[in-house]
C-alpha cells in the first residue's frame, strides 16, 4: 500500500466476518429452528423473548466476534482489491453491548488480513466521516448524517433485497468487482 491508490473502505460483520453463519450455528446447536433472515438485524427474525435473548446473549459475549470465521472468499477478496489499484481499509461499526468487540475486531482483523490491514482499520459506526470510493457494506441503507465520498455497494444477503442502493456485489467471487469498483471511481464525489 502506498496511501495513493484509491480507498475501498469494507465492512467487517457479514462481508468480511460471518456474523450470521456464527449465529445461525449456536442456534442450530440449542436446536432453535432455522428460520429466513429477512431482516438486517438478526433478532428481528427471532422476536420471541426467549430467542432474542438467546441471541443477544451470544452476540454479546466474550470472544464471540474474535471467533467469528472469515465469509467464503474475504480474504481472496481483500486481496484482490489491492491487486485492482485500491487500498482497502476496513470500516466497521463497533458492537455497543459487546465490551470485547473493538478490542477483538482489530485482534482478528490482525490475524486474517494482516498487521497493516488492522493499524489501518476503523472502528466507527460514523462511516460518513471516512473518505473512500466504495464502501462494501451488506447493511442494506447505510444511514449517514452527512454527504458520503462513496458509493454503497451492497454485499449480497438475504437480508439486504430490498436495498435502494443500486451497486451490488453477489459474495467475493463475483467476477463483477472490477467493474463495480471501476464504476464507484467513476462515480465517487471529492470534497471541497
Ligand atoms: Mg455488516
Amino acid at each position: 500500500m502506498n496511501g495513493e491508490n484509491p480507498i475501498v473502505l469494507v465492512d467487517m460483520d457479514g462481508v468480511l466476518a460471518d456474523f450470521d453463519g456464527a449465529t445461525q450455528a449456536h442456534l442450530e446447536s440449542l436446536e432453535i429452528p432455522i428460520r429466513e433472515r429477512n431482516n438486517f438485524y438478526y433478532r428481528d427474525d427471532y422476536p420471541e423473548a426467549n430467542y432474542t435473548d438467546v441471541i443477544n446473549k451470544l452476540h454479546a459475549s466474550q470472544n464471540f466476534f474474535r471467533n467469528l470465521p472469515p465469509v467464503d472468499g474475504a480474504i481472496e477478496g481483500w486481496d484482490k482489491i489491492k491487486d485492482l489499484g485500491y487500498e482497502p481499509r476496513i470500516c466497521s461499526s463497533p458492537l455497543h453491548t459487546n465490551e470485547w468487540c473493538k478490542e477483538e475486531k482489530l485482534k482478528w482483523i490482525e490475524e486474517h488480513l494482516g498487521r497493516e490491514a488492522m493499524k489501518s482499520a476503523v472502528i466507527d459506526s460514523k462511516k460518513e466521516l471516512y473518505d473512500g470510493i466504495a464502501l462494501i457494506d451488506d447493511r442494506p441503507e447505510v444511514k449517514t448524517s452527512g454527504e458520503t465520498t462513496w458509493r454503497h455497494v451492497v454485499f449480497d444477503a438475504p437480508h439486504n433485497k430490498d436495498s435502494t442502493s443500486t451497486i451490488r456485489l453477489n459474495g467475493w467471487y463475483d467476477p463483477d468487482l472490477p467493474a463495480v469498483l471501476r464504476y464507484c471511481m467513476e462515480h465517487s464525489k471529492s470534497r471541497l
